[in-house]
């Protein structure tokens, strides 16, 4: 029998069992795709490494901190200003926070107002002081009604934080928690953001290193018999003293009847091929304009490595489930694009993968973590761990992970760790 089986081989899983595996247990992970991850992979189509949809690392992120080795995902960090796009016309917006010439290129650049500059730099120094989880606790409302309580324009809104937060939280509309923002805005402040070289699944598969991982087994139920649960799956029934499940909500709620679904964000994404080099820009594309595209990157032109020698890789995100086809959509992504470089250099770019992604996060609108789930079930050994227990993303799903796996080796201090510490 088991010490404890893990149900879901993404970061909260992954984080609960290698936690466990460490401290002496004997664990299991039990995963129903081909390869671990969840939302956390990377894969190679045509010699380009292409991450699922486009996320980045933010290296500060406390769970982060305590469970990767940096060094070895051989962070390239992503430059501290984007690029604001209106059509043909690009100007950069650089990060008064991190990066003096930033704070110059921001101070001088046309694309906002100079009252909206110096609210930045003011958000960035009252943000700066307390601990970053405090930011998590205190009142709540939309990210944009914290924003104009700020003072901040609707050109401020339009050309920066709806795309780039619009960008991180899927939700151009900002009704996003602001307390969310005010952590996230810390993070970026603390450590910035960065790819890993070989891509996001090099996160997935340092975690996965030494944990016992069977793939392609779904768990379809969970009976416990007091002493034990068993789970029955596609491969047969397993035995366990404990089991924590770290799916997706909609499944967690399936396997052990707690309500924890709260819907999904979904978000789009094209990733092109090109043969020449359209544009050498590292940094983020932010779209000021109304149309599909939220952001881009030109990913291989930060990380060379994502695509074969002499030709680059765009990805270009976009927000939402567009009810349209795959050519029509990309025929209104090349169509946007074209505003951007020319007809003809659109027309050029190859189009690699279309990525749909139903379940990307869930709705974090403001107050959402005052109903949080906790880790305990109705089910006698059945622990929850995933995003949903805390918030969705890559901290809230590590937190978790070691949260459960505190709980099962009765570790007071990491039972006790605040949402965000
Ligand atoms: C496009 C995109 C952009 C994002 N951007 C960011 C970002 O910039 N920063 C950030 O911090 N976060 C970001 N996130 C969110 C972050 O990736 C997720 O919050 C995190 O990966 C969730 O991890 P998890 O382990 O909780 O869930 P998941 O990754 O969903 O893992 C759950 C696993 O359970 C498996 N599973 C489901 N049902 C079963 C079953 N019955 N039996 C066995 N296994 C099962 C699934 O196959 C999956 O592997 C983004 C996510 C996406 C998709």
């Amino acid at each position: 029998m088991l010490d404890v089986l893990v149900i879901g081989g993404g970061l909260a899983g992954l984080t609960a069992a290698r936690t466990l595996t460490r401290a002496g247990k004997r664990v299991r992970v039990l995963e129903a795709a081909p390869e671990v991850g969840g939302r956390v992979r990377s894969r190679v189509v045509d010699g380009f490494t292409i991450d699922a949809g486009y996320q980045v690392l933010f290296p500060s992120y406390p769970a982060v901190l305590r469970q990767l080795d940096l060094g070895a995902l051989d962070l390239v960090p992503i430059p501290p200003s984007a690029v604001v796009r209106r059509g043909s016309r690009a100007a950069v917006l650089g990060d008064p926070i991190r990066d003096p010439a930033g704070l110059l290129s921001t101070l001088t650049t046309r694309v906002l107002p100079l009252g909206d500059k110096l609210r930045v730099v003011k958000l960035a120094a009252s943000l700066r002081a307390p601990a970053p989880h405090t930011l998590l606790t205190g009142p709540d409302e939309s990210t944009e009604g914290y924003l104009r309580r700020q003072g901040f324009s609707d050109v401020a809104l339009d050309v920066f934080f709806r795309p780039f937060f619009g960008g991180i939280f899927l939700d151009r509309r900002l009704g996003t928690s602001a307390r969310l923002f005010r952590y996230y805005f810390r993070m970026l402040m603390d450590g910035g953001a960065a790819l890993p070289r070989a891509g996001m699944g090099a996160i997935t598969a340092q975690l996965a290193q030494g944990v016992d991982v069977r793939t392609d087994t779904r768990v379809t139920r969970l009976v416990p018999h007091g002493e034990h649960v068993t789970a029955a799956t596609s491969a047969g029934e397993i035995d366990a003293r404990h089991v924590i499940v770290a799916t997706d909500p909609d499944t967690t709620q399936q396997l052990t009847g707690e309500p924890v679904s709260r819907g999904s964000v979904g978000s789009t994404y094209l990733h092109y091929a090109a043969q020449e080099r359209i544009d050498p820009e590292t940094r983020l594309l932010l779209n000021a304009e109304d149309g599909l595209i939220n952001n881009a990157q030109w990913v291989s032109s930060g990380v060379p490595g994502r695509a074969p020698a002499g030709q680059h890789l765009l990805t270009v995100s976009v927000l939402g489930l567009p009810e349209l086809d795959d050519d029509a959509l990309d025929a209104r992504v090349r169509g946007e694009l074209s505003r951007w470089y020319g007809q003809e250099a659109a027309l050029r770019l190859r189009t690699l993968l279309t990525e749909r992604i139903r379940h990307a996060q869930y709705p974090q609108p403001p107050e959402y973590a005052a109903t949080l789930p906790g880790h305990a079930t109705d089910l006698p050994g059945v622990l929850l761990a995933g995003e949903i227990t805390s918030m969705s993303g890559i901290q809230g799903a590590m937190e978790s992970g070691e949260k459960a796996a505190a709980i099962v080796l009765g570790d007071l201090a990491g039972m006790s760790r605040p949402r965000g510490a």
